[in-house]
């Protein structure tokens, strides 16, 4: 039952459609109409040679939606981003097993200043709908420019060394899936898959919100 409290913070604070910004009801992840509009194929990708999926590409209302979520402190857009990742997962993952819901890490200085790691937000969604348990796998170690705002040609350089698996044991075997907000030139989530590698996991897939590969 909702606490009268959490009810008057609805009332001055509705809950709102993440991608149009329309009032939506408490059990919708979207409004209607934008729920009509979403694309009707997923954007199929790769990185390091594991199977990457998207249900958005990285524009218009989507890439707002998921700019709000990352620097104006929407942390309660997680659960409402993370279902069309889920239900992108149930179509095209869905015959396999994961064992474990991961995500690309945030430096500690960064998480600091910023108080959450939206991407690990938007993993711990997809656990509790896949009923999956979320670990933190991986660490990042070395502070980095973001990705975005540096020339194609420095971006795998930037990311060099800066992932570290935290330990061997805990994705030995293990079907992992990788979240992250956005894939650009594949090379955050290559450089995540490999150290993930290093601990010998079975399978390794990724799943983005949105997916800038894909030119318009
Ligand atoms: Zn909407």
């Amino acid at each position: 039952m909702m606490s009268f409290i959490s009810k008057i913070i609805s009332l001055l604070y509705p809950r709102r459609c993440p991608y149009c910004r329309n009032i939506i009801e408490e059990n919708e992840y979207a409004c209607e109409k934008c729920r009509n509009d979403f694309p009707k194929d997923d954007i199929l990708t790769g990185a390091y040679g594991h199977r990457c999926i998207s249900p958005f590409p990285y524009k218009d209302n989507y890439k707002k939606a998921l700019l709000t979520f990352k620097f104006r402190d929407k942390e309660q857009y997680a659960p409402l981003l993370s279902y069309p990742m889920y239900e992108c997962i149930k179509r095209q993952f869905g015959d396999i097993d994961f064992d474990i819901i991961t995500c690309v890490p945030m430096h500690k200085k960064d998480f600091r200043k910023k108080g959450y790691n939206h991407s690990k937000l938007l993993a711990k969604e997809i656990a509790k709908f896949l009923g999956v348990s979320y670990l933190d796998t991986l660490l990042k170690t070395k502070q980095t420019p973001k990705q975005h705002k540096l020339p194609l040609s420095k971006r795998k350089t930037n990311l060099k060394g800066a992932f570290k698996l935290a330990d061997k044991e805990i994705v030995k075997g293990k079907t992992i899936l990788l979240v992250d907000d956005v894939i650009t030139t594949g090379a955050t989530l290559s450089f995540c898959s490999k150290e993930l590698l290093k601990g010998n996991p079975k399978n390794i897939y990724c799943v983005t919100l949105t997916n800038a590969t894909v030119k318009y």
